[in-house]
């Protein structure tokens, strides 16, 4: 289950990647709202740049290549925070506040709160935490700063052919379904908070089929965590019962064990 979130108000964010034309303008307009610095990229023989996700890229276009004999086509993945329904690096966080999920269902993060524990990275179905020279956890947050002003993320709004759209996710989940796009992400996790309409299967673009956080999660937070906890209070408990039941240890005990040892 997602933490308390309403199904019906949370807001979405669709990528139609039918429409996406390999640009880029949405990474540009990432790093100049998000005021990220530019890196240094290695051309490896493909046009896809960079070729990472990074802690000063949000978001990137990956390049699916295909020849057929003198022809190259290109299909476009917009690779990004797919601020899952249920997620993994909320989940598994030690630290509260650092990853949390804001009032529209959003994931995001808060760098002063993060211990650098990097329990996220490995919760994630989708490799997207990164962590700087800082040490602490950066990933895209939907532009938070941009939406709870009432402003749509840089990257859709920079979007010149429609591919990225932003709003009421049931309400675009309807609307792509009204125009027979298959979906990626309407049910995984309890819901994506970013849902792909994409022709194919979604292998092609690196997404698993069936998403989800490592059993290790579970494990950690809803078994050994809980069971931790409740060995303490049990411990605290049973030193009160003891107390109350039978009183405080006398100093006397102590003394005439001391002594009874020392006799031996
Ligand atoms: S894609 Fe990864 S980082 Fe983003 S919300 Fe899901 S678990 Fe968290
Ligand atoms: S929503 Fe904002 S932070 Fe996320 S990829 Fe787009 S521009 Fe970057
Ligand atoms: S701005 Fe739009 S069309 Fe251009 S690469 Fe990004 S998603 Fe594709």
């Amino acid at each position: 289950m997602g933490e308390n979130l309403n199904q019906a108000t949370r807001k979405g964010f669709l990528v139609d990647s039918s429409r996406c034309i390999g640009c880029r303008a949405c990474q540009v307009a990432c790093k100049q709202w998000n005021k990220l610095p530019a890196e240094k990229t290695v051309n490896k023989g493909n046009i896809e740049n960079p070729r990472d996700l990074t802690p000063v890229l949000y978001n990137r276009i990956k390049f699916i290549e295909s020849v057929d004999g003198d022809k190259v086509s290109w299909k476009f993945f917009s690779e990004r925070c797919l601020h899952c329904g249920e997620a993994g690096c909320i989940k598994v966080c030690p630290s509260p506040g650092a990853l949390y999920r804001n009032s529209d269902g959003v994931v995001v993060f808060n760098k002063e709160k993060c211990i650098s524990c990097k329990y996220c990275v490995s919760a994630c179905p989708f490799n997207v935490p990164r962590y700087g020279e800082d040490d602490k956890v950066a990933k895209c947050d939907l532009c938070h700063s941009r939406i709870t002003g009432g402003m749509v993320p840089a990257c859709a709004k920079t979007c010149p052919t429609g591919c990225l759209t932003y709003g009421n996710r049931s309400a675009l989940i309807a609307k792509a379904k009204a125009a027979k796009k298959t979906l990626y992400g309407e049910t995984d996790l309890s819901g994506l908070g970013i849902v792909y309409a994409m022709d194919g299967s979604p292998e092609q673009f690196g997404l698993p089929a069936t998403p989800s956080i490592p059993l290790s999660i579970f494990l950690w937070k809803d078994v050994i965590k809980p069971l931790g906890i409740l060995g303490f209070w049990g411990s605290i408990g049973a030193m009160l019962l003891h107390y109350v039941t039978i009183g405080p240890k006398r100093i006397d005990d102590d003394d005439s064990d001391e002594k009874g040892v020392g006799h031996e």
